[in-house]
């Protein structure tokens, strides 16, 4: 992915190293916060307990370890993540204008460990996320180690693919879409819920690929293979692949992201359509 030369994006909040403070309690994390994890977009199908159950660890003295930048030390990757979400300002803005609508840019906050958002607590474990209620992206870097060596899906524009589905979810909020899911979920049974669920999973996909294809078009950020690193990213975190991974079996009724086939479905559709109509996925004659 060519991105070196783009824009880097000033929506940063650097809180890498930055230890959680002692003694924090996951006491806002029950109830209503419960449900809101649920509803939160999460990148990878992980079960919204795991949340829960990866935030003790955070309550012992945080030590810091590095993984954050030392000053004056290069950040390459800190960099890419700023010029992604630049072009997803860009992108969105003039997207937004030409609905008559002004787009509100997400804060992406960069994390090492865990984290504190207006949706609770979360652990690095629970993968990048994003919060409807402070509207930021949150971003653990050791991620991207992960997608490479635990789900197999290398290269930068897997990334991206990342970071830009994590903005889709920002959308969707910008646009009342995520308001009118949860009233549908929270009268819903739960597997209306989970595939309620779905849809706007496999929306932030879309979304993600019309990012691409407009980045594309005005930064020319693709490289030959950069597609089918998206796809295969799309595919390695589909929920069956991540159910065989995670439990040996296959749930569709559980599932909460889409599988592997419909994720690399609405990816490409919104890569090939360019079109935000084309991305409803709550009126799709499939999925
Ligand atoms: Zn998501």
């Amino acid at each position: 992915m060519r991105w070196r030369d783009g824009r880097q994006s000033d929506n940063i909040e650097d809180r890498r190293g930055s230890s959680i403070p002692r003694g924090a309690k996951i006491g806002g994390v029950g109830g209503l916060g419960l449900l809101v994890l649920v509803v939160v977009g999460m990148f990878l199908g992980i079960d919204p307990t795991v949340l829960l159950q990866s935030v003790p660890e955070v309550q012992t003295p945080s030590v810091s370890v590095d993984q954050g930048a030392r000053p004056g030390a290069k950040d390459d990757l800190r960099d890419f993540v700023a010029v992604v979400l630049a072009d997803t300002e860009d992108v969105w803005s003039d997207a937004f204008r030409r609905m008559g609508k002004t787009y509100r840019p997400p804060t992406l906050v960069l994390f090492s460990q865990a984290v504190e958002s207006a949706c609770g607590m979360a652990g690095s474990a629970v993968g990048p996320f994003y919060c409807p209620f402070d509207q930021k992206v949150y971003l653990d870097l050791s991620f991207f180690g992960d997608l490479r060596a635990r789900f197999g899906a290398p290269g930068d524009f897997a990334q991206a693919y990342v970071i830009a589905h994590e903005v889709g979810h920002h959308v969707q909020t910008l646009l009342g879409i995520s308001e009118k899911v949860n009233e549908l979920r929270s009268r819903a049974s739960r597997s209306e819920a989970n595939q309620l669920s779905v849809m706007t999973e496999l929306q932030a996909d879309c979304l993600a690929g019309i990012w691409a294809h407009r980045a594309d078009k005005t930064r020319q950020i693709l490289e030959a293979g950069d597609i089918e690193e998206g796809l295969n990213a799309a595919s390695q975190i589909g929920d069956d692949r991540m159910q065989k991974r995670t439990q040996g079996h296959v749930v569709p009724d559980a599932f909460t992201h889409g599988s592997s086939a419909q994720r690399v479905r609405w990816f490409r559709q919104g890569l090939e359509s360019d079109s935000l109509q084309s991305c409803d996925t709550f009126n799709a004659d499939r999925l």
